[in-house]
């Protein structure tokens, strides 16, 4: 019997089980046998395999992580790591490989497939960071996070009069930081695509309040520069001559728990099958994504590497919705 591995790598996002289920039960109902891989690529590396049936995915689909576990792997950075990791794959015979992550993890998927080994990935990342899928497996559940978390905050902030330095996930990338901002009706967003300086952005907390509001959210990407740390100590240190009072909140990993919404769950599935589907057909070294709502191979020549502009509809409305 064909057989078929699956793992999660990098950071977690809401759906990777939602994913992890839908690659098993098709590859069963496909006829392969299918192996799971714990913590990533460290488990690939050190031959952490286990069987999966179908039960074993069972009661996951609304579970945020990853039941295989993951990890960041240092060794697998390295053509030994990756030959090792290689070398697991075959002593099992495994004919394929499903790749569920980020960008560094299908950067690893693509080293992987340079080797001739079979390998799909899936978009997964709360980042979207990731080209080759407009939305990436887990980032609107984690918007919806930090949307909850703004909207409490703001109540406290209206209540006090005070200004709140939200610092929200992301890594380089803006979009989580661009989106809650403007869903959560922040009076200035801070991302790494559009710097800005302190001065400007205590000027839009002034105008805010100016206009007659009786609070200022400013929502800041932890790659923004600077970033939400550097900010409040430059406010601090200027306090007096600003004239607002400052708190800063961290969302932290907060936003990478709770379980994955419609969209994740049923993206996740979708995606998950397909990749199953494209290994039966001996279609891969591609990343699977949803492109214009439909699930879209690309190959990772392609997106490994490639940038992901943030909609430039979005940045250009961001300062208008704050008036
Ligand atoms: P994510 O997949 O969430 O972006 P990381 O960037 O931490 O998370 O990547 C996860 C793992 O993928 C890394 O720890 C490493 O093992 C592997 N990886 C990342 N970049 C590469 C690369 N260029 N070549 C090979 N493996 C990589």
């Amino acid at each position: 019997m064909k057989r078929l591995a699956v793992l999660t790598s990098g950071g977690d996002a809401p759906g990777m089980n939602a994913a992890i289920r839908a690659v098993v039960r098709r590859g069963l109902s496909l006829g392969f046998e299918m192996l799971g891989v714990q913590h990533g690529y460290a488990g690939l590396i050190a031959g952490e395999f286990r069987q999966l049936g179908a039960r074993d995915v069972g009661g996951i689909l609304d579970r945020g992580g990853t039941i295989l576990g993951t990890s960041r792997c240092a060794a697998f950075l390295t053509p030994a790591g990756r030959s090792a990791a290689l070398g697991q794959l075959r002593d099992r015979e495994v004919a394929g490989l499903v790749v569920i992550g980020g960008d560094g993890s299908q950067a690893g998927a693509k080293a992987l497939s340079e080797l001739s080994m079979p390998v799909v990935g899936v978009a997964s990342t709360i980042d979207n960071d990731l080209a080759g899928s407009d939305v990436t497996i887990g980032a609107t559940t984690a918007l919806d996070t930090a949307l909850a978390a703004v909207d409490r905050l703001r109540v406290t902030a209206s209540a006090h009069g005070r200004t709140f330095l939200v610092e929200v996930m992301g890594r380089s990338c803006g979009y989580l930081a661009l989106l809650t901002g403007i869903g959560g009706g922040a009076e200035a967003i801070m991302i790494p695509e559009i710097p800005q300086t302190p001065e400007q952005v205590a000027a839009a907390i002034r105008e805010a309040y100016g206009r007659g509001k009786s609070h200022a959210i400013v929502v800041v990407a932890e790659g923004a520069r600077p970033n939400a740390t550097e900010l409040a100590a430059y406010f601090a240190r200027h306090a007096e001559r600003l004239g607002f009072e400052l708190r800063v909140s961290t969302l932290g990993h907060i936003q990478r728990g709770g379980p994955p919404g419609a969209f994740d769950r049923i993206s996740a599935t979708l995606l998950g099958a397909a990749a199953v589907e494209q290994l039966e057909r001996d279609l891969h070294g591609v990343l699977l994504g949803i492109v214009d709502g439909k699930v879209t191979a690309t190959p990772y020549a392609k997106v490994v590497g490639a940038a992901k502009p943030l909609d430039p509809g979005l940045l250009r409305l961001a300062p208008i919705l704050t008036l």
